[in-house]
């Protein structure tokens, strides 16, 4: 039997959440049901349905910052059981057999499917966490180790992954400084997993409002990007910048804060197109690339070794009973007025 479960929906462009409900498909043999109980609020969560990005698919449940438990299991499932605590992230679907798939990068495989406004090779819409249960096949849950709380789990889903895996790739480790550009839901992961990592990290945002909590992250220095003196003496100083922002920037001036063959990753997605003048990239060999999530095995690594480090995101719990509470939350992120992630209660879900 299919479940018909609790969600928040965007029903069109530009319409506020309304809470409703929507049915979740009969277990196939693979599939696990989930009771989600703590759904995170990423920024891309807000492009996609506001139509920012183009192509939103409604109504859409957002949400791919799952956690919860297993509440029960298809016949052919064998990782998980019922009451294990799993997340989901921003992919349910793949191929599985391509060279992508092989290489734990599910994420470019051509027939990979998002957790929401993407749809499976059936025709059936993807719909994300916001939502009191979720049905995913096993092969894209994640085990929540048991040292972190689910609300704090939540977050790593995406904004965890999304910031180990680069600082990963790039090397951020002991003798390694790092900047983190934006100290948001990203932004504050990316400071204490490149400070578990051994980093010396720095933070880069708008103003000095975030200094103290940025410190307290893990970040040795913080500079305001409005500081134009601090910026000009951070020329030259970072092997690794990790760009975090929403928005537009001038990726020239973060360029020259990298030491020659330095890597300025950008993680953030604005609508907007970066400009660079090669000059920019030539002087020093600078390194200009992105970063897309991270794949099923490597999401399961994060969180071992945020488990390891006591690691969980920085949050505020929302009660969503009315669903224009999430309007407003989604208002103060963009306002860059979080500290650091919104993670829903959905329990409060229709309460
Ligand atoms: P967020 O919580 O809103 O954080 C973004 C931060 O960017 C803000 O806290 C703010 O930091 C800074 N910022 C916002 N507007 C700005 C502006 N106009 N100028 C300069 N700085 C600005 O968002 P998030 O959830 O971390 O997501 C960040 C971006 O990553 C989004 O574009 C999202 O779509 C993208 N994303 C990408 C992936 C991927 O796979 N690559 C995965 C998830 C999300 P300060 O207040 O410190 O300045
Ligand atoms: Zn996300």
């Amino acid at each position: 039997m299919p479940t018909t479960t609790k969600t928040l929906q965007v029903p069109s462009a530009g319409a506020p959440f309304v809470s409703t409900t929507m049915e979740r498909r009969d277990l196939r043999d693979d599939d696990i049901l989930i009771d989600v109980e703590f759904a995170g609020i990423c920024h891309s969560d807000i492009h996609t349905a506001r139509d920012e990005w183009g192509q939103a698919h409604y109504p859409i449940t957002p949400g791919h910052e799952i956690a919860g438990t297993v509440a029960a299991v298809g016949d052919g499932v064998t990782r998980y059981k019922v009451g294990d605590r799993v997340g989901v992230g921003c992919l349910v679907d793949s191929c599985g057999e391509c060279e992508q798939c092989k290489n734990g990068q599910e994420m470019f495989c051509r027939a990979s499917v998002g957790t929401y406004n993407s749809q499976h090779a059936d025709g059936e819409w993807a719909q994300g966490g916001y939502a009191q249960q979720h049905v995913v096949s096993e092969r894209f849950a994640l085990r929540i180790p048991d040292e972190i709380p689910l609300d704090e789990a939540a977050p790593l889903l995406c904004a965890g992954i999304t910031t180990y895996s680069p600082l990963k790739r790039w090397g951020a480790g002991p003798g390694k400084k790092v900047a983190v550009v934006g100290v948001g839901g990203l932004g504050h992961m990316g400071v204490k997993i490149a400070n578990a990592m051994g980093a010396e990290v720095t933070t880069l945002s708008r103003s000095d409002a975030k200094a103290d909590d940025a410190k307290a992250l893990g970040a040795k220095q913080h500079i305001a990007t409005s500081d134009a003196a601090a910026m000009k003496a951070a020329r030259g100083s970072f092997d690794i910048i990790l760009n975090t922002v929403s928005a537009d920037l001038d990726m020239e001036a973060y360029l020259r804060l990298l030491k020659p063959n330095g890597a300025l990753v950008n993680v953030g997605l604005p609508p907007e197109n970066y400009s660079v003048a090669p000059f920019a990239l030539i002087g020093g060999n600078k390194v200009l690339t992105g970063s897309q999530i991270g794949g099923i095995a490597e999401t399961q690594e994060m969180l071992d070794v945020c488990a390891e480090h006591g690691l969980g995101a920085t949050i505020e719990v929302l009660d969503a009973s009315d669903p224009a509470s999430v309007d407003d939350a989604w208002d103060r992120v963009v306002a860059g007025d979080v500290r650091y992630r919104v993670v829903i209660d959905t329990a409060t879900i229709g309460a």
